[in-house]
C-alpha cells in the first residue's frame, strides 16, 4: 500500500465538478454556522453586505461577498474579544473556548502574536493535510523525520509534529529553538532520512555540518527534504544549493496554515508551483484583485490576491481571508501526472509594479525568463529609476544570459524574452543581456529589483 501514489487516494483523485458540490455544500452550512456563532465578527460583516447566509445561493455569489477578514482585522479582534471575553483568540472564535484543545501562535516578529485555535476535529483535519503533503513528498510510515521548525511558533510546529505522529512517521521533534548543534546531534544519533524546515535552516545544516558533525550534510543520509515558510524550493539557485549539498536528496516546498489547506510541490525537475491537495477543506485558489478586492475569472494564468476560506474548521475558521500573497494559478494537467490546480506564490500584495497601468508583478516577470532555461540562468534585475509602483514603459531589465551562446544566439534570445514578457504579461521591455554570473547572488531570497533612483 505504501506504494500508492497519494496518502488519501479518494480525496485527492475527485475531479473538479465533484470538489465544487462538496465545497458547494460545506460552504452553506459554514455561512450559517460564523453568522450564528460570531455575532461580533462575521454576523456584522454579512449584514453590513446586506447578504444572509440563506441569500446566498450559488458559489458565484459567495465570491461576490466581500472580503471579511485580514491580518489588520485580526489584530482588532484580538483586542476586542480580549476586552469582552477575556481571551485573544479572536470574535471570530465560533467554537465555545473550552472545546479549543490546541493553540498555537505567529512569531510575533512585529508586535503581539496573533493565534491559531483548534477543536479536536480541526486538528483531525490538519492532521490529514500534512500526511496528504508528505506522502507526495515520499514519507511514508515507519521513516524517521526530523522536525526543524520552531516548535513555539505557528502551525508548522508542535502541529506537523503532531501530524507526522498521526501518519505513522517518526518525528524526532529536535526544532530551532535547540539551536543548530542540537540539531545535528539528534541527526547524528537518530540517522532521519527526511527534514521539514525553512529554507534558511536546511542551508544552515549544509554550512555547518562539516564544522560540527565533521563531515559534508550530504553523509547524513537524507533523502527527502520539504520546506515550507519561505520561498526557496521554487528558486533554481536555491534548489540546486539544497539539493547538491544534500547528496542529491529531493526537494520539495509546501505550505499550510491552520484552516485545512494543504499544499506541496512535485518531483518534476523544474518547479511547477504548489498542487493543492485538500481542496475539500480549504478554499485557496480564490483571487481577487488587490486593490478593488472583486473576484477575477478563475482561469489559469490568473493573478491576484489570494483569499482563503476554511469550510470546515470549527475554532477561528478563515472566510473570506485575504491575506496579502499574490498568487498565480495553474488549472492545466502538470506533467507529474498529478490532478487538481496548483499555484504560485509570487510575492505581497505591496510589491505590485504598475507598468501604464498594467499591473505586474516582479516575480511573474522572473517566472517568465525562468522558462528560457538553460538559455537564461534565471537571474534578473528590474531596473527601476523612480520608486515603484509605477513604471514609465518600457520596462528595463537586465538578464544573464546562460553559458555557451554565441552573439546571434543572445540577440535572438532577448527578442524571444521581450516578445514572451508582451504576450504573457501584456508590458513592453527593453532587456540587457548579461554575462552569466554577473548579478550578485543572494541565497535566501532572489533580489529581483535594482533601483538608480536612490
Ligand atoms: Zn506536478
Amino acid at each position: 500500500m505504501s506504494n500508492r501514489p497519494y496518502w488519501n487516494m479518494e480525496a485527492e483523485t475527485r475531479p473538479l465538478a465533484e470538489i465544487r458540490e462538496i465545497q458547494w455544500q460545506k460552504l452553506q452550512a459554514q455561512m450559517h454556522y460564523i453568522y450564528a456563532r460570531s455575532p461580533h465578527f462575521y454576523r456584522p460583516k454579512f449584514d453590513a453586505a446586506g447578504a444572509h447566509p440563506k441569500d446566498i445561493g450559488s458559489f458565484e455569489d459567495f465570491r461576490k461577498l466581500p472580503i471579511m477578514r485580514s491580518k489588520e482585522q485580526d489584530r482588532e479582534a484580538q483586542e476586542d474579544s480580549t476586552r469582552r471575553y477575556g481571551h485573544p483568540y479572536g470574535t471570530y472564535l465560533c467554537a465555545p473556548l473550552e472545546d479549543v484543545t490546541h493553540i498555537y501562535c505567529t512569531s510575533g516578529t512585529t508586535g503581539e502574536p496573533s493565534f491559531y485555535t483548534y477543536t479536536e476535529p480541526d486538528l483531525k483535519i490538519n492532521d490529514e493535510c500534512w500526511a496528504r503533503t508528505y506522502w507526495r513528498a515520499g514519507i511514508r510510515p515507519g521513516d524517521t523525520v526530523l522536525h526543524g521548525f520552531g516548535l513555539s511558533m505557528w502551525s508548522a510546529g508542535v502541529p506537523i509534529v503532531r501530524a507526522l505522529a498521526a501518519m505513522g512517521a517518526r518525528p524526532i521533534a529536535a526544532g530551532a529553538e535547540g539551536g543548530i548543534e542540537r540539531m545535528l546531534m539528534f541527526a547524528r544519533l537518530t540517522r532521519p532520512t527526511a527534514i521539514v524546515g525553512t529554507p534558511a535552516l536546511v542551508q544552515y545544516i549544509i554550512e555547518k555540518c562539516p564544522a560540527i558533525l565533521g563531515h559534508s550534510a550530504a553523509e547524513l543520509g537524507i533523502k527527502t527534504i520539504v520546506v515550507a515558510g519561505a520561498p526557496g524550493a521554487g528558486l533554481p539557485d536555491v534548489r540546486k544549493h539544497i539539493t547538491e549539498g544534500f547528496g542529491g536528496a529531493k526537494l520539495f516546498d509546501s505550505s499550510q496554515g491552520a484552516w485545512g489547506l494543504g499544499n506541496v510541490s512535485c518531483d518534476c525537475d523544474e518547479y511547477q508551483g504548489l498542487h493543492v491537495v485538500s481542496p475539500e477543506h480549504c478554499i485557496w485558489t480564490d483571487l481577487v484583485d488587490p486593490v478593488t478586492k472583486a473576484p477575477l475569472p478563475l482561469e489559469h494564468g490568473a493573478v491576484g490576491e489570494g483569499v482563503i476560506t476554511a469550510m470546515d474548521h470549527q475554532a477561528g475558521p478563515a472566510f473570506r481571508y485575504a491575506f496579502g500573497d499574490v498568487i498565480e494559478l495553474a488549472t492545466d494537467a502538470c506533467r507529474c501526472g498529478a490532478p487538481g490546480w496548483r499555484f504560485r506564490i509570487l510575492g505581497r500584495v505591496d510589491d505590485v509594479l504598475n507598468v501604464k497601468g498594467i499591473k505586474v508583478y516582479p516575480a511573474a516577470i522572473k517566472n517568465v525568463v525562468s522558462a528560457f532555461s538553460p538559455r537564461t540562468t534565471g537571474e534578473l534585475r528590474i531596473v527601476l529609476d523612480q520608486p515603484p509602483p509605477l513604471v514609465n514603459p518600457p520596462l528595463k531589465m537586465k538578464v544573464e544570459h546562460g553559458a555557451g551562446l554565441t552573439d546571434g544566439d543572445i540577440v535572438a534570445l532577448r527578442g524571444e524574452i521581450a516578445e514572451k514578457l508582451k504576450g504573457r504579461l501584456r508590458i513592453s521591455a527593453v532587456l540587457e543581456m548579461v554575462a552569466p554570473g554577473s548579478l550578485e547572488r543572494s541565497t535566501l531570497k532572489g533580489k529581483l529589483i535594482e533601483k538608480t533612483y536612490e
